[in-house]
C-alpha cells in the first residue's frame, strides 16, 4: 500500500473524548472512527488488525477441532423465551419488532439459536462430541459504553459452543478450549492469565476468565507472580489427548479477579503476589443442561434414553482485543504492534520523494516486500520527515526501512526496530534478507 493512496485520516491532536491511551492512539492512528455511543466503523486501518487477530482465533479454534459456522445477528424472540432468558436479560438487550409485529432481538450471545440449531439435526449419542463457534457482531446495550472498542454496544465476538454426551467428555472439551485460548493470547504477544470466575448455579470450577495485565484495565487482578512465567504448549498441541496437565498446572497457582479474590491470600503469598489491573479477553464457562434442558436438545443414550446433552460456551472479545494490545503494548509515540497482528509488516519512509536514486530504491524495496508477502506500506508522500516519522511511530509497524539521499551515497538505508528503538545500517538487499527471516 501507498501511503498517497491509503485512506489513513490521522489525528494530530489527542481527540478529547478519549479517556485510555488505546482508544487515544486507535482514534489518531486512523482505525475507528465512532458512529453513535459504543459503536464505531471500521477503517482500513483498524480493519487489517482486527482481521489478523480474528484469523488466529480462527486458526486455533479450527486446530482444537471447533468448526466455524454463521448464526445471524438478528434472533427470535421465541427461543430465548423457551430459555427463560428473554426476560432476565433487560436493558442490555436490543430489542427490535419486524413490520408483521414479531418480536426479534440483536444477539447479544448466541447459546438459544446454537441450541436450537443443534436440538433439531443431532439425535444420537453417536453425533458426540461437537464443537461449534463462530465470529459475528454482538449487540449489547451497555450502560455506560466506553474506551472506545474495549466496552462498545455493537462489538465483535468469537463464541464456541460445546456439546458432550457427559461430565467426563464436558470436561475434556473445556480443556481443550482453555488449552486453545492460552495459545491464542499468546500467538498475539499477550500474556493473559487464567482466572476462576463465577460459575453461576452449577457450581463447580469450570469457568475461567482470560485477563490481560495493564494500567488502564476494569477489573483488579492477582495472581501468584511465577504464573507470568508458564510456558504455553507449542505448535504440537496433541487435542486428542485431554490436556487436564496443563489445565492443572495454570491453575495450581493463586489467580483471582477481585470478585472472587481471597484476602487472606494476600498476607500468605507475601512478595510472590501480583496485585494489578487487567482486561477481560476470554471467558469460558461450562453450564451442564442449563439450556439442553430448557430448549429440549437432547440425544439418545447408548442405552436408549433420551438424555440432555451437557454443554459449555467459550467467548474471546475479538474486537476488545485490538484495544487490548494497544493497551499491553504501545509507548508514548503510538502504538507497538506484535508481528502476528500488524496492520503491515514495514513501513518504508522515503525522506525525499522526487529524488531519482531515493524513489528507485524505494520502489524496488516495495515491490520485492510485496512480492515476498511482507505486505509493506510505503510513505511515498511529499512530507516533512518528521511528519513521517512520527506517523510511522504511531501507527506502530514492527519495522521501519528509512531511505534518506545520504545514506544511499553510501549504498546504505536504515532499519529500525518499533519495538526496541534499534536502527542498523544496511543495504537495501541486506535489509531483505533480514525482513523475510522474520
Ligand atoms: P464484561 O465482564 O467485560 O462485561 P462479559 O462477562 O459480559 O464481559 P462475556 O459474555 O463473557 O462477557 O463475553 C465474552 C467476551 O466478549 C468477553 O471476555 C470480552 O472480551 C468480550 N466482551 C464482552 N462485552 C464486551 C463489550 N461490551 N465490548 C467489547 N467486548 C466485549
Ligand atoms: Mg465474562
Amino acid at each position: 500500500m501507498r501511503m498517497s493512496e491509503f485512506f489513513l485520516p490521522t489525528l494530530k491532536e489527542d481527540p478529547s473524548e478519549a479517556q485510555i491511551v488505546s482508544h487515544r492512539f486507535m482514534l489518531r492512528a486512523g482505525m475507528i472512527r465512532q458512529s453513535s455511543a459504543g459503536i464505531y466503523s471500521w477503517l482500513p486501518m483498524g480493519l487489517r488488525v482486527l482481521k489478523k487477530i480474528e484469523g488466529i482465533v480462527r486458526q486455533e479454534q479450527d486446530r482444537a477441532g471447533c468448526q466455524e459456522l454463521l448464526m445471524p445477528t438478528i434472533q427470535s424472540a421465541d427461543i430465548w423465551r423457551e430459555s427463560g432468558r428473554y426476560d432476565d436479560y433487560g436493558k442490555e438487550m436490543l430489542r427490535i419488532t419486524d413490520r408483521h409485529d414479531r418480536e426479534m432481538l440483536y444477539g447479544p450471545t448466541n447459546e438459544e439459536l446454537i441450541t436450537e440449531i443443534f436440538r433439531e439435526s443431532v439425535r444420537s449419542y453417536k453425533d458426540l462430541p461437537k464443537l461449534l463457534y463462530h465470529i459475528q457482531w454482538k449487540f449489547r446495550d451497555e450502560v455506560r459504553p466506553r474506551f472506545g472498542v474495549m466496552r462498545g454496544r455493537e462489538f465483535l465476538m468469537k463464541d464456541s459452543y460445546s456439546f458432550d454426551l457427559d461430565f467426563a467428555g464436558a470436561k475434556q472439551t473445556y480443556n481443550k478450549m482453555f488449552v486453545s485460548y492460552l495459545r491464542t493470547f499468546s500467538r498475539m504477544g499477550l500474556k493473559a492469565i487464567p482466572m476462576a470466575a463465577d460459575s453461576g448455579p452449577i457450581g463447580g470450577d469450570m469457568s475461567h476468565e482470560f485477563l490481560i495485565l495493564a494500567d488502564t484495565g476494569e477489573s483488579e487482578v492477582f495472581c501468584h507472580r511465577d504464573i507470568l512465567s508458564f510456558d504455553v504448549p507449542g505448535d504440537d498441541v496433541d487435542y486428542r489427548i485431554d490436556q487436564q496437565p496443563v489445565v492443572d498446572k495454570w491453575t495450581s497457582l493463586y489467580a483471582a479477579t477481585d470478585e472472587k479474590h481471597n484476602a487472606a491470600r494476600e498476607e500468605e503469598l507475601g512478595e510472590e503476589l501480583v496485585a494489578a489491573r487487567g482486561i477481560e479477553v476470554g471467558h469460558i464457562f461450562y453450564f451442564g443442561t442449563k439450556y439442553s434442558k430448557a430448549m429440549n436438545a437432547v440425544v439418545a443414550s447408548p442405552d436408549g434414553q433420551e438424555i440432555p446433552v451437557e454443554m459449555g460456551s467459550y467467548g474471546v472479545g475479538v474486537s476488545r482485543l485490538v484495544a487490548g494490545i494497544i493497551e499491553a503494548s504501545h509507548d508514548d509515540d503510538g502504538i507497538i504492534w506484535p508481528e502476528p497482528v500488524a496492520p503491515f509488516g514495514a513501513g518504508i519512509i522515503n525522506l525525499r520523494a522526487g529524488d531519482a536514486l531515493c524513489d528507485t530504491t524505494c520502489e524496488d524495496l516495495y515491490s520485492k516486500l510485496s512480492s515476498a508477502g511482507l505486505d509493506p506500506l510505503y510513505d511515498d508522500r511529499d512530507e516533512r520527515a518528521g511528519v513521517k516519522f512520527a506517523n510511522m511511530d504511531l501507527i506502530g509497524l514492527p519495522w521501519q526501512v528509512v531511505v534518506g539521499p545520504r545514506g544511499l551515497e553510501n549504498g546504505m538505508v536504515e532499519i529500525k526496530s518499533r519495538a526496541t528503538g534499534d536502527k542498523q545500517e544496511m543495504t537495501p538487499d541486506a535489509v531483505l534478507n533480514k525482513l523475510m527471516a522474520v
